[in-house]
Parts: structure tokens; C-alpha cells; sequence
């Protein structure tokens, strides 16, 4: 916990300079980072590509090997607004238009030069380390990948939850696969012995900077939310689930973001946006699905101009479901990283999805579920109708539907989302109205949960 003095000093930062020193130092890591990649072959440094969920960073470091994030690639790309170019050339060569956005976005990227988002060229990999958690795109990604580069490639197979549960067997499966495969595939790549001490130091500074993260993400708990766990939200996972888990560097980037928000609260603020602080909270909404990257401003704005916060998100758990108790372990290094891998949001059944939202939303105190179903992605988008009328029947609280994509800008219509979004609001309105009128006995009674319709306009399959 920060001290008083702490959160004066951060409220005085925050008011000063109108940029958090969070935001600084994440912007100077990640600079950090891209640089030492650009570096990679003249320093002797050995390059790993690997995927969010289910990454082994702290293993990474411990072999000190610098990862890359194809995901990140992409998201970044559709940012700087040039995805639409990859993903036409991917296209082009034949990928389907349904494969996954952030596939041929990565390939069109690699194509053009694979040049990173500082602008400079990212080294190719000397091993691809496919960390298969729950979607078998990854699979297909990499063997894409493996036709593009001469390098080898040691997968980590995770067990799907389909049980619900993590087993003993499934544990003792992946903790032998990291023994036998892929410790020795670095040791290979590295000529460096596996040092068991180093990884447990690594695991001890991501349990530190895993509970500041969980901390920050919960402050959402309060009225108004001092920040909007989607949209900013993606920032603050940033560092945890990419290169930085594992660093004194994301230590001391979640220890001061932690101040800065336990700062936000004490004054009752409520979130920042890019256009600056939002207004009064007039919704508190839970979110399933990844974001739009093509229009992420856009897209937050449409939920800041109408006081909608976002206060909890699944997207914010891919890398990892830190807020329902896991941390890593350094007395357990290689069972902790087998727990961790197994956790991840995309490793989770559909029953464990739905009840995880549904603990959100009473948690938070939500108004409503809003889920944005991506077009390209099936890992998240199979089920999301049902987690909808799920989630509408044990909470009787309104739910939405709206439908966008990852990184291919066809598939955001500003005018139809922003349509949607106040249609939904609307809707959370009229509840809330029906809810004062039967507390107040003019209004007849509430509907009982799940008896309202599920809203969801223009959404495949709607009566
Ligand atoms: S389908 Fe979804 S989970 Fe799978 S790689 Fe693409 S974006 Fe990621």
C-alpha cells in the first residue's frame, strides 16, 4: 500500500504535468525494448517469438533472451493505421477472409519489411517458442511463421479446462514438457545451463508487480471507477502480459501506477480518457471481447462522451486471470508457470467464462454486459451468445451485443456501433426506470431475470 505522502506526490504529478509518470515509464520501456530488439544481432542476444496467453517471459529472462509478441505486432500495426494495407496484401496471397486478422496482419507486416512500431526493422527469430493455450490459430500462426524463417520451434501444449479444473496430471504434463522441451531447446539456443535460482528471482518480482496490477484493476470497485478497466485497461495489462513480467522495471511501473490510482480515488475522480478527464459515471459496464485497434480512440469515446466506464473486461485477463488469486510462485517455478499457462482466459471453459462474468458484474456493481464481438476471432466469439442470455438470466440486468473487429478496419462501422451503444444505454435507462417504479409500487413489477429480450440488434441469429 502507497503512504499518504505517496499519493500526495503522485496527485501533484498527475496535476502538474497532465501525463502520469506511469504512462512515462511504460512509454520509455517499451523504447527500451524495440531498441534492444533492433540490437539484438550485434549485442549476441538471441530472439524468441512467442504469444501473449501463455507466455514464459520470466523464463525468457532467465535464459536472457529477447521475446516478441506477434499479437502486439499487429495491434500496433492496426494503431498506426497499417493493417489494412498487410492485411490486403495476406489476402492477396491467399489467406482467407476469415482467418484471423491478426494473423494476416503479422504476415503482411513481415512482408513489408517486418519493421516494428519505433520504425525500425524487428530481428527474425532464432526460436519460435508456440505457447498453444486454448486457440488453435496459434498452431496454424506458427507454421505460417515456420515457412518464413529458418529457425526451430518447441511448443508448449496446455490442456484445455473442458472439466473446468486444473488436474494434478495436467499440471505434472506441462511441467514435464517445460523439463524435457523446452528448457533444453533454450539451453540449445542459448548455450546457457537452465539456472533455477534466476527464474525463482524473476517469479518473485511478478508476484509483486501482479498484486499492484490487481489492486489498480479493482479500484474499479469504487463509485465513480477511477479508471476504465477496457480502454485504459489494455495500458495497464501492457507491461504484464508482453516483456516486462519478471523486471524491476514493471515492479516499479505497477508500484506507481498503483499510487497514482489509489491518488485518483482519494479525490473521487473518475477515469481519463485521450480527450482528457471523463464526466460525471452514468454507467458502469462489464465488457467480453477484445477491443477495435483500428479505432480505439473512436471507439472509447463513444462510451466517455455518454459517462459509460467500463469497470471490468475479459480482454484484460488473456494473459493471465491474476484477480481470482494466482500469482506466480518462486517456490514452485516450473509447476507456478504450468498454473499460469492453464489459467489464462482463452485456456477456460465456456461455464468458467460465464461465471466469471457474472462475479464481475456483481462485484463492480454493473449496470449492464456489453460484449464486442470481433469478426475474426473464434477463440473469443463461439459461445458469446449464450454467455449473453447466461449472464441476462442470473442477473436480470441488461445485455448488448455489438460487433467490430480486431485489426481490419471493414469491419468498424462508426455510425452503426455508436447507434448501438446508445440503443444499449438507452435500454440500461429504461431498466433502471422500471427497477424506481417497482420499488416505488407504481410500476407494476420488474420483469424476473431473464425474462427481458436479449438486445442485440442486426446480431447473427436473432429472433
Ligand atoms: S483467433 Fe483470437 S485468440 Fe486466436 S490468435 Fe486470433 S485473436 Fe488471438
Amino acid at each position: 500500500m502507497s503512504d499518504s505522502s505517496d499519493t500526495e506526490k503522485a496527485v501533484a504529478a498527475h496535476a502538474g504535468s497532465g501525463k502520469d509518470d506511469s504512462m512515462e515509464k511504460q512509454k520509455a520501456m517499451t523504447a527500451d525494448h524495440f531498441r534492444a530488439l533492433t540490437r539484438a544481432r550485434e549485442e549476441g542476444k538471441k530472439v524468441v517469438y512467442t504469444f501473449v496467453p501463455g507466455n514464459l517471459t520470466e523464463l525468457m529472462h532467465a535464459f536472457d533472451v529477447l521475446p516478441v509478441y506477434p499479437e502486439i505486432n499487429a495491434l500496433q500495426s492496426a494503431m498506426r493505421q497499417r493493417s489494412a494495407q498487410f492485411i490486403g496484401e495476406a489476402e492477396r496471397s491467399g489467406h482467407s477472409e476469415d482467418v484471423c486478422t491478426y494473423v494476416k496482419c503479422d504476415l503482411g507486416m513481415i512482408k513489408n519489411g517486418n519493421i516494428g512500431p519505433t520504425g525500425e526493422k524487428l530481428p527474425p527469430p532464432d526460436l519460435l517458442l508456440l505457447s498453444y493455450t486454448g486457440c488453435f490459430t496459434f498452431m496454424k500462426w506458427f507454421e505460417l511463421l515456420r515457412q518464413e524463417y529458418d529457425c526451430p520451434v518447441v511448443m508448449l501444449h496446455t490442456p484445455y479446462q473442458s472439466e473446468g479444473r486444473v488436474t494434478d496430471n495436467m499440471r505434472q504434463y506441462m511441467v514435464d514438457q517445460l523439463r524435457n522441451e523446452v528448457i533444453p531447446a533454450f539451453e540449445r539456443l542459448t548455450g546457457k545451463t537452465y539456472d533455477e535460482d534466476r527464474l525463482r528471482e524473476c517469479l518473485r518480482k511478478s508476484a509483486r508487480a501482479e498484486d499492484d496490477m490487481v489492486a489498480v484493476l479493482e479500484s474499479a470497485k469504487h463509485r465513480p471507477s477511477p479508471i476504465d478497466a477496457y480502454f485504459g485497461g489494455v495500458y495497464y495489462i501492457g507491461p504484464m502480459f508482453t516483456a516486462f513480467r519478471g523486471t524491476d522495471a514493471a515492479v516499479d511501473y505497477y508500484s506507481t501506477l498503483r499510487r497514482e490510482i489509489d491518488a485518483r480515488v482519494a479525490q473521487g475522480l473518475g477515469p481519463i480518457t485521450p480527450e482528457g478527464e471523463m464526466g460525471p459515471e452514468r454507467y458502469r459496464l462489464v465488457v467480453e471481447g477484445p477491443p477495435n485497434w483500428t479505432s480505439f480512440r473512436e471507439f472509447w469515446r463513444m462510451f466517455a462522451e455518454e459517462g459509460a466506464v467500463v469497470v471490468a473486461s475479459s480482454y484484460t485477463k488473456v494473459g493471465g486471470v491474476y484477480d481470482l488469486g494466482f500469482r506466480h510462485d518462486p517456490e514452485h517455478p516450473l509447476e507456478t508457470l504450468a498454473d499460469y499457462c492453464l489459467g489464462c482466459y482463452t485456456n477456460r471453459s465456456l461455464p468458467q467464462r460465464i461465471d466469471l462474468l457474472e462475479q464481475y458484474m456483481n462485484d463492480y456493481s454493473a449496470d449492464g454486459l456489453l460484449i464486442n464481438s470481433v469478426k475474426s476471432c473464434n477463440s473469443f466469439s463461439a459461445g458469446q451468445l449464450l454467455i449473453l442470455r447466461q449472464i441476462e438470466a442470473r442477473t436480470g440486468l441488461a445485455g448488448g451485443f455489438i460487433e467490430t473487429d480486431l485489426v481490419d478496419p471493414r469491419y468498424f462501422s462508426a455510425a452503426n456501433v455508436k447507434n448501438r451503444i446508445e440503443s444499449y444505454l438507452q435500454m440500461i435507462d429504461q431498466k433502471r426506470q422500471q427497477r424506481r417504479q417497482s420499488l416505488g409500487g407504481s410500476g407494476g413489477s420488474p420483469p424476473p431475470p431473464g425474462s427481458t429480450p436479449l438486445f442485440s440488434p442486426g446480431a447473427e441469429g436473432q429472433p
